[in-house]
């Protein structure tokens, strides 16, 4: 703690001075919440590998799989809570320092503290609800996972027959196109890209932090662990989230 204090004062510097930050997270704010990340020693990644695109598509017995793991996880995403960090990231928004948040989680925790969907771009989707993937109507997901979990009933679209899918963009599969100008966009507007909790290895997304940066944006870094963009950026905090943010911020 002593010895990050002078990386947090020069973060809330750098929140002071700012006038258009866009926060940027990943999986990493919201383990204080109990959802596993993707690539800590305990994360998802470790126990098991994710379903493609094209396998969920091409083979029935994946989209079992997708669905099982969607149903497990589902008692922990939907009592999961916003923590100190989501918190911070609301107050910035609130304060209008922040002109949004561009987010790689799927878990709708950041709407859940109170930022408006409209501020929160999605750029991997959201496991919230589920999607036709032929004529993209929403479906509610607690329907879908009732059929499932008691008659295995896997979810076709009762207007198109396709193939119902959450919300989530899965590997090899197409990025979501308003969520990618939107991010493009602000990327290049702000002054301040603040990424945090993001290992930044997942491309495109880990494309925008370089973005503002060319752009004359002030890069921070919040994560645990080294990222491949540290070299770039003007701060690096290898700390906890909730408490970095929650001090530099002042929120509880
Ligand atoms: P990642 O798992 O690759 O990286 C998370 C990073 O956060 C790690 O480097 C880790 O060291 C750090 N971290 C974890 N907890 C932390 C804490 N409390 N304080 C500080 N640092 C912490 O995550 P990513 O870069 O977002 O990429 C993973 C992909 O998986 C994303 O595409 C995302 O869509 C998906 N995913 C989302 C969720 C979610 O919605 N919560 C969870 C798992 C995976
Ligand atoms: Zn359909």
């Amino acid at each position: 703690m002593i010895e990050i204090e002078p990386e947090i004062r020069e973060l809330t510097s750098l929140l002071k001075t700012c006038n258009r930050a866009v926060v940027f997270t990943g999986a990493g704010i919201s383990t204080e919440s109990g959802i596993p990340d993707f690539r800590s020693p305990n994360g998802i990644w470790s126990r098991m590998t994710p379903i493609s695109f094209n396998d969920f598509v091409a083979s029935e017995e994946a989209r079992r799989e997708s669905w099982r793991r969607r149903l497990q996880i589902h008692p922990d995403l939907v009592t999961a809570k916003p923590n100190r960090g989501h918190r911070a990231v609301a107050a910035l928004v609130r304060q209008g320092k922040a002109a949004c948040v561009v987010t790689q989680n799927i878990d709708g925790l950041h709407q859940k503290s109170g930022i408006a969907d409209t501020q929160v771009i999605e750029l991997h989707g959201s496991t919230t609800y589920a999607r036709c993937l032929d004529c993209e109507r929403r479906y509610d997901l607690a329907a879908i996972l009732e059929a499932f979990a008691t008659e295995g009933t896997l979810p076709i679209c009762e207007h198109c027959r396709g193939i119902i899918k959450t919300g989530t963009i899965s590997f090899g599969q197409s990025m979501p196109e308003n969520a990618m100008r939107r991010a493009l966009e602000e990327s290049m507007l702000c002054d301040l890209f603040l990424a945090i909790g993001s290992s930044l290895v997942v491309y495109p997304a880990a494309d925008f932090p370089a973005l503002a940066k060319g752009h004359g944006a002030h890069l921070a870094i919040i994560n645990r662990e080294p990222t491949p963009l540290d070299s770039i950026a003007d701060l690096v905090i290898n700390a906890e989230i909730g408490t970095t943010l929650g001090v530099a911020v002042g929120v509880d």
